[in-house]
C-alpha cells in the first residue's frame, strides 16, 4: 500500500536502487523501521546461493536465529535440512529468508504493522534472487506471498502462482516438532515440490493464469492445483 511519508518514498527510491543482495543489506543497515529493532540481537537477512532457482520463505527469526544472524538454525533449522536432502539439495543450493528479519520477543506472531514495514525488503529480495520456485513454510509466508487469507492447512502441497513464479505452500518445519504427523506431510510435500522445480526448469510446469497471483475466494479445491504427484514414490523415508 502506498505511503504519504517522506521516509517510505526515500526508502521505495533506496530498494529500487539496490542493484544486488550485498547493496539490499547495506541499505536495511542497522534497521528501527519498526519496534523489533529495539528487541532483537542481530538482524537476519536471509542466506544462500544468490542465484537460486528454490527459495523458502519462512516466518521470523527464533532464539537462535537471533543469536546467530541466520536463518533457520535451530530443530526446525535441522529438519530443514534433511528435508532438503530427501530431495537431494543442500543449504547452499536454496535461498532462506523470513517475513520478518528480526526476532519477536518470544516468538509471538508478526503484527501487521511489522508485516507492513518488513516485507518490501523480502519482495526485493525475490526480485534481485528471481527463482523459479517459492515455497512457503507455514501460515504468514503464504499469506503474504499469495495474498490470503486462508490457512495452510487448507492450500499446502498445492501449486499456486504469484508474479510469475511458481509457489508451494508448505507447513513451517516448526510444526512437526510439535505435532509429529505433520512429519510425513512435510516429506510429501518436499517430494512434490522436487518434482515441480524438475518441471519448472525443464519448461513443463504449467500453472494456469487464473491461479495468478491471488487465490479464489471459494473454498478448498477451487483454487490451485495439486503439485503433481511422483511415480515410484520412494519408501522408507519419512
Ligand atoms: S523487523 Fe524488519 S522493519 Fe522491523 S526493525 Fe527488523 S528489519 Fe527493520
Amino acid at each position: 500500500m502506498a505511503s504519504a511519508r517522506p521516509e517510505d518514498a526515500r526508502d521505495a527510491a533506496g530498494l529500487t536502487a539496490a542493484s544486488d543482495l550485498g547493496a539490499l543489506r547495506d541499505h536495511i543497515g542497522d534497521c528501527h523501521r519498526c519496534a523489533l529493532g529495539d528487541t532483537r540481537t542481530q538482524l537476519v537477512f536471509g542466506v544462500g546461493d544468490p542465484d537460486a532457482r528454490l527459495m523458502f520463505v519462512g516466518e521470523a527469526p527464533g532464539k537462535n536465529e537471533d543469536l546467530r544472524g541466520e536463518p533457520f538454525v535451530g530443530a526446525a533449522g535441522k529438519l530443514l535440512d534433511e528435508l532438503l536432502e530427501s530431495i537431494g539439495l543442500a543449504r547452499s543450493q536454496v535461498y532462506i529468508a523470513n517475513i520478518l528479519k528480526c526476532r519477536p520477543p518470544g516468538n509471538r506472531d508478526p503484527l501487521p504493522p511489522e508485516m507492513a514495514s518488513c516485507t518490501p525488503f523480502l519482495a526485493r529480495q525475490i526480485e534481485l534472487i528471481g527463482p523459479k520456485v517459492i515455497a512457503t513454510l507455514g501460515n504468514f509466508a503464504t499469506r503474504y506471498v499469495l495474498d490470503t487469507q486462508r490457512p495452510i492447512s487448507a492450500v499446502r502441497g498445492r501449486l499456486f502462482r504469484a508474479e510469475g513464479r511458481a509457489v508451494v505452500p508448505i507447513f513451517h518445519p516448526a510444526a512437526a516438532l510439535y505435532d509429529a504427523s505433520k512429519r510425513d506431510v512435510l516429506f510429501d510435500d518436499f517430494r512434490r515440490l522436487k518434482v515441480v522445480l524438475d518441471r519448472a526448469e525443464d519448461g513443463t510446469l504449467q500453472v494456469p493464469e487464473q491461479a495468478d497471483g491471488r487465490l479464489a475466494p471459494e473454498p478448498d479445491g477451487a483454487a490451485g492445483h495439486d503439485a503433481p504427484h511422483i511415480a515410484g514414490r520412494p519408501s522408507g523415508d519419512g
